[in-house]
């Protein structure tokens, strides 16, 4: 089957008034985005509280098809046939070829369900389901009509030219991206911070990211392999503003100066200072992060709480409460799995303790900062000075 058009739909909760404009342009904005690459040509536009993707003679319906399932605040993907008016009888016709080729199996129930966008059409609703029922049964006597449960609902629009669709793909659900501002996403190459950015955009919100490497400790594939997530992820959440920290000269004076059990907690609170340092200077509304309760050292109730005791902006860890393999199946999911899994060294690996501490005590790690006094403030500098910015698209 030839389709000419997907009709779009998206939830309506809460976008009453002046936010369902916000919702909608930001909604076409992203499906935009996402056929951008998309072999054809498409035009998105809304029109009477829907928005319509118009396709040219010639495209990928796979492609579109995927990719309009990344966008966030689509609920369904209805694939239409467009009919010129010919009159109804011609009309008749016309939506029997569409059940027969769209149904080769013609053993089910189904309903019409017709609106008139035109209202000057020569039949009313309730008249043009009960014809075109009748010559559906007609064609097809294995059929049968439902009203209450149908296995096919078949929607016929009448507008300049008619609308007709059977099928709903279900899309991602959520918010259009840039309804909700902007976070900062703490990116590493493992497997749960693709997935927070992920869970966070979900929700209208858009992304920037900041990647700590400790060269020549860490690889240029270890980089290499956080931009591959961060692409990913833009799949889902838009353009991604990636600054890429160079840590080395940081932890390496953590541990010089502070106990070496505390060297990950001390190290992590430095990584949120400075990701909060970016997020400030764009507008960024929080942090978000990987964490997961219990699963390392650094993640106790404990630990946490010391990492936390450094931010002034609200830290999301959409993940809390999730065990591995739950962030797993969402990893593969989305398609960052086989990635982060690739083996590259990160800068949390390298010089860590062998017993770090479970329990540490904010004051205590207090006091051990004091010791980093005397340069911190100008590695800080330099850190956030020298990092490299890649747009990520
Ligand atoms: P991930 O959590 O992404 O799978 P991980 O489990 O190795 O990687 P942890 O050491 O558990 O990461 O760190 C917890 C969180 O801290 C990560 O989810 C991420 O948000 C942040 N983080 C850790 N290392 C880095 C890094 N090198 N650059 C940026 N953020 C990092
Ligand atoms: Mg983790």
């Amino acid at each position: 089957m030839r389709y000419h058009t997907f009709l779009i739909k998206y939830g309506e909760i809460g976008i009453k008034g002046k936010n369902r404009y916000l919702f909608e342009d930001a909604l076409v904005r992203q499906v935009r985005f996402a056929l951008k690459d998309v072999e054809g040509e498409f035009e998105v536009h809304k029109s009477q509280a829907r928005i319509y993707v118009d396709c040219g003679e010639d495209y990928d319906y796979e492609d579109v098809i995927g990719n309009l399932k990344r966008v966030f605040g689509i609920v369904g993907i209805c694939p239409v046939v467009r009919m010129e008016d010919r009159g109804f009888e011609q009309l008749k016709k016309d939506v029997v070829a569409y059940m027969d080729e769209a149904y080769p199996d013609k053993h089910l129930t189904f309903k019409v369900e017709s609106r008139r966008a035109r209202k000057s059409y020569p039949k009313n609703s309730m008249e043009i389901n009960c014809d075109l029922g009748e010559a559906i049964l007609d064609a097809f006597p294995e059929t049968r009509v439902d009203v209450h449960h149908p296995d096919v609902m078949l929607n016929v629009e009448i507008r300049n030219e008619i609308y007709v669709y059977s099928q709903i793909i279900p899309g991602a659900g959520g918010m259009p991206v840039g309804t909700n501002g902007k976070a900062m996403l703490l990116l590493s190459g493992g497997i749960d911070s693709p997935v927070a950015g992920y869970m966070i955009s979900k929700r209208g919100v858009g992304i920037e990211a900041t990647y700590f490497h400790a060269p020549p400790y860490t690889s240029e594939r270890a980089k290499q392999k956080v931009v591959d997530l961060a692409r990913i992820v833009s799949r889902y959440a838009g353009p991604i503003r990636l600054h890429v920290v160079n840590f080395t000269d940081i932890q390496l004076y953590i541990y010089d100066q502070c106990p070496h059990d505390e060297l990950t907690i001390i190290m992590r609170r430095y990584m949120m200072r400075i990701a909060e340092y970016f997020a400030k200077k764009d507008g960024c509304l929080g942090l978000i992060t990987g964490e997961s309760i219990g699963q390392v050292a650094s993640q106790t109730m404990q630990s946490l709480a010391a990492t936390n005791d450094v931010c002034t902006v609200p830290v999301y860890r959409p993940v809390i409460g999730y065990d591995k393999q739950e962030i797993v199946n969402i990893a593969e999911k989305i398609g960052t799995y086989e990635t982060s899994i690739q083996p590259y060294e990160d800068c949390c690996t390298i010089f860590v303790a062998k017993h770090p501490v479970t329990k540490p005590s904010v004051e205590v790690i207090r006091r051990s900062e004091e010791k980093l006094k005397e340069k911190i403030d100008e590695l800080f500098d330099r850190a956030v000075d020298t990092a490299e910015i890649i747009e990520v698209k």
